[in-house]
């Protein structure tokens, strides 16, 4: 007999039990940083970029106060001037196209594939102008986009590539000829986030990008601080975006059991696909063959007469939440119909957008729970 017994409250994210495990580790990070009252750019700032460039193989990490900020100054190292295009997915997180919009660059929205929601390479030619800058690309949910074509074109067309990898730190991208690099050390820039909820989230805002080259790391570090490299002597229009030396020293301790935190999620997702594989209703997420998936978010597609509303409601009555990551795609969103607008425009987007659901996926997730949610959804397809 399966046990149908209600869990302790199911939550999408569990960053408290998260932090009870590593709580010594992360108390005295803290504590640390309070003893020495550096709170601004402290040694452990400095100790955390070290430490992520190690872990990631990326030439310089600069930190920043979050994954916004990351976008923004990206831009603004590349040099791109308003009125150039970049070309962005339709189906992702608002901050990606917000900051290109921000600077007064022109967002060209790019269809995504369906199975593995990543920007549609076989359509970047076609959006590509005499106008065209760069290529911003998401490696949605947590895993990497298909980086061997994206470099490939850009590269025919000198154009700059940025990933935005605020879902996937930590996946593995192997190209054609088996060389292995991480999401984010792949383009010209890469940027993050370490939002609380991300796979590495600290507790409140921080940012970081990752770039191999040295010029670009300099520009990076010296527009994130005001536009100086020496104090009070501005080079260039900058931003304050530091990162904070309580989040620098909590990040160091998290970076520790990234890949532990990154197995565990594995580990969930394997138990989903499985149990749902005979569901003809439900598309499991796809993996794709040249990256490692770190699932940010464990991403079902409904097929289209499945009222998800009701699948939504139904799981919410049984104590299990689910969220919509995007209910809408960019093109239709109020802020950015100057640059869309039309249904119909990004056939995919708009489709997935009506289709997907994400269930929860974390690192602390108990087999018994998860257990829990697999029957509650199997019976409501049954
Ligand atoms: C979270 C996220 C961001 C923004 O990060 P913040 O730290 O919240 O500014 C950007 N892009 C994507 C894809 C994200 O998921």
């Amino acid at each position: 007999m399966q046990d149908l017994t209600i869990p302790e409250k199911i939550q999408m994210v569990d960053l408290r039990s998260q932090y009870e495990r590593i709580k010594p580790e992360i108390d005295a990070a803290i504590q640390d940083v309070i003893d020495q009252t550096a709170f601004i750019n402290g040694p452990q700032v400095k100790k955390f970029a070290e430490e992520l460039k190690d872990y990631t193989g990326s030439g310089f990490v600069i930190p920043c106060a979050n994954g916004t900020d990351a976008l923004q100054i990206a831009m603004m190292a590349l040099d791109f001037e308003p009125g150039d295009e970049v070309i962005v997915p339709a189906f992702t997180y608002v901050a990606t196209v917000e900051v290109i919009a921000l600077l007064g660059l022109k967002p060209v929205f790019i269809d995504v594939i369906s199975e593995t929601f990543e920007l549609d390479v076989n359509q970047l030619e076609s959006k590509i102008t005499d106008k065209t800058v760069g290529i911003v690309t998401v490696h949605l949910y947590g895993q990497c986009s298909n980086m061997e074509e994206i470099l490939k074109i850009a590269q025919l067309y000198r154009l700059k590539v940025i990933e935005d990898t605020a879902q996937a730190i930590g996946a593995v991208y192997t190209f054609s000829d088996g060389r292995k690099a991480q999401a984010g050390t792949m383009g010209d820039i890469g940027t993050t986030s370490f939002f609380p909820s991300k796979n590495l989230g600290c507790y409140g805002d921080g940012g970081a990008m990752f770039t191999n080259d040295p010029v670009l790391a300099e520009k990076l570090q010296m527009i994130a601080n005001h536009g100086q490299k020496k104090k009070y002597f501005h080079d260039s229009i900058g931003v304050n975006s530091r990162l904070d030396t309580l989040q620098a020293a909590i990040l160091s301790v998290k970076l520790k059991h990234l890949d532990r935190y990154s197995k565990s999620r594995n580990e969930v997702a394997d138990r989903y696909d499985e149990a749902f594989s005979d569901l003809s209703k439900v598309q499991t997420p796809k993996r794709v063959p040249n990256s490692t998936h770190v699932f940010h978010q464990y991403t079902i597609r409904l097929e289209d007469y499945v009222d998800r509303e009701q699948f939504k409601k139904y799981l919410a009555d049984r104590g299990i939440p689910t969220m919509v990551y995007y209910p809408l795609p960019l093109h239709l969103q109020k802020a950015y119909l100057e640059y869309g607008g039309e249904e119909g425009q990004f056939p995919v987007s708009e489709a997935l957008c009506k289709q997907v659901i994400s269930l929860p996926i974390h690192t602390e997730m108990k087999e018994k729970e998860q257990q829990y949610i697999i029957q509650q959804i199997l019976s409501y397809f049954q």
